[in-house]
């Protein structure tokens, strides 16, 4: 059903205009409301006396669930970061972050500017709630009556947005890192406005390393760091957690040194997999199989992307360039996931170069015998991966940076796994 029909609907069960029920309709989708909870609101609104109507009850904030339609909560303020966001054409500057009391934590997105800082305690009267990600989320907008209390409110989190990188994940509002710049580029882009200058790179702290985008460069990342970073947030970006620092964040040098940590953080294939994207991760699991569309192959010389007998799905017949890579794909029990190494490691574990393995196809007459090769090299071995990982609809890839054949005893365990494992793995799919 298009808007315009939901408008329709709605306008005539409530008797009201349809065009002012459409615009608000279309407010509420613009920011990811969903349709039928867009249109419950709204029948709220317009006082559809099905859905209730009388005033809100005042709640807990671990009360709340999603089937709330408005509450009244009174708590303190967490976290309050400003981002700009752009609908119908313009921008408007929201305030997100996290609400808590002592029952609970809660998102809270506020439409209108209400001067809230951490540390604040608010009653937020007729608040909306709506559902992100399965969890109920406050809307503080027009219709909400917000209330500053003299008294402060004790709850049991800490009052602001200090977080370590390893424990940022996407979604994350407001927060505050103090960070080492490991990586830093300026690169233009093709903005909503035009082209843009950012900067991106990687930042550094004592739990681990994260990509960022800095959308207004600042110098004082630009120039290396270390940095303290306030009211960042976290978006994913290529399957990835991503630091993002906008024009609200406020940057400013930091007078320490940052010791970055080198390790990272050992998972298990199905927890790496169930955290739906992780930066810079090692996994340790049985080599099963090498999968079609690794060993020799061929890029479009336009976009990089393998391409089948010369043609490129976007670019038509093209002239392909060949490279080498593997896509393997590695089983601890727990999960799998598909490690997918670049020219440099496929060197290695072909034990030649490129140019090695046109000679080999071509007395061969066939490529596929590249491919064979690395899998006489590794399946049935033990390797630990490091590198990052990100979940697709066809399933994991985790984007290798370092892959090494495991120290402990791989023989025994390969050939237990091997044989635990029977000839469950024959099927491989088509290259993406
Ligand atoms: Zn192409």
């Amino acid at each position: 059903m298009e808007l315009d029909d939901h408008a329709e609907d709605l306008a005539s069960d409530l008797g009201v205009d349809k065009e002012e029920v459409k615009s608000d309709l279309q407010n509420l989708v613009e920011y990811s409301v969903p349709i039928d909870e867009a249109k419950g609101s709204l029948r709220r609104k317009y006082g559809d006396g099905s859905s209730g109507g009388s005033a809100p009850s005042s709640k807990e904030i671990g009360e709340i669930t999603p089937e709330d339609g408005n509450v009244t909560v009174t708590g303190v303020v967490l976290t309050a970061g400003e981002r700009s966001i752009r609908y119908q054409g313009s921008d408007h500057v929201i305030v997100e972050g996290k609400l808590a009391d002592e029952t609970g934590v809660i998102d809270y997105t506020a439409w209108e500017d209400f001067g809230l800082s951490p540390g604040d305690a608010i009653t937020a009267g007729n608040a909306g709630v709506r559902e992100w990600d399965g969890e109920p989320e406050l809307n503080l907008g027009e219709s909400t009556s917000l209330s500053f209390s003299e008294e402060s409110l004790e709850v049991p989190h800490e009052i602001g947005g200090d977080a370590q990188l390893a424990d940022l994940q996407t979604g994350d509002r407001a927060v505050t890192v103090e960070v080492a710049v490991l990586e830093c580029e300026r690169r233009t882009i093709d903005g909503r406005d035009g082209e843009t200058e950012i900067l991106s790179g990687v930042f550094g702290d004592e739990s681990g390393r994260l990509p960022f985008t800095n959308w207004d460069p600042a110098p004082a990342i630009e120039e290396g760091g270390p940095v303290r970073i306030e009211n960042a947030y976290v978006q994913e970006f290529r399957g990835v957690p991503e630091v993002n620092v906008s024009e609200f964040s406020t940057v400013s040098e930091l007078d320490r040194e940052i010791d970055v940590g080198t390790d990272s953080t050992t998972m298990d294939i199905g927890e790496a997999v169930r955290t739906g994207g992780v930066y810079d991760v090692c996994v340790v699991g049985n080599l099963i199989a090498v999968r079609d569309g690794s060993g020799l192959i061929q890029r479009c010389p336009e976009c990089y992307r393998v391409i089948q007998k010369g043609q490129c799905r976007t670019h038509g017949e093209v002239d392909g360039v060949d490279d080498l890579r593997v896509k393997a794909i590695l089983d601890d029990g727990t999960g799998t996931v598909t490690a997918v190494l670049d020219d440099e490691l496929t060197e290695q574990v072909y034990g030649g170069t490129l140019e090695d393995a046109l000679e080999q196809a071509r007395e061969a007459m066939d490529q596929e015998v590249v491919a064979d090769t690395i899998r006489e090299n590794i399946v049935g071995r033990e390797y630990r991966v490091r590198g990052h990982l990100s979940v697709d609809e066809y399933g994991a890839n985790l984007d290798a940076e370092s892959f090494e054949e495991s120290d402990d005893d791989p023989e025994t365990r390969a050939s237990e796994f091997v044989s635990e494992i029977g000839a469950a793995v024959d099927g491989e799919e088509v290259d993406a």
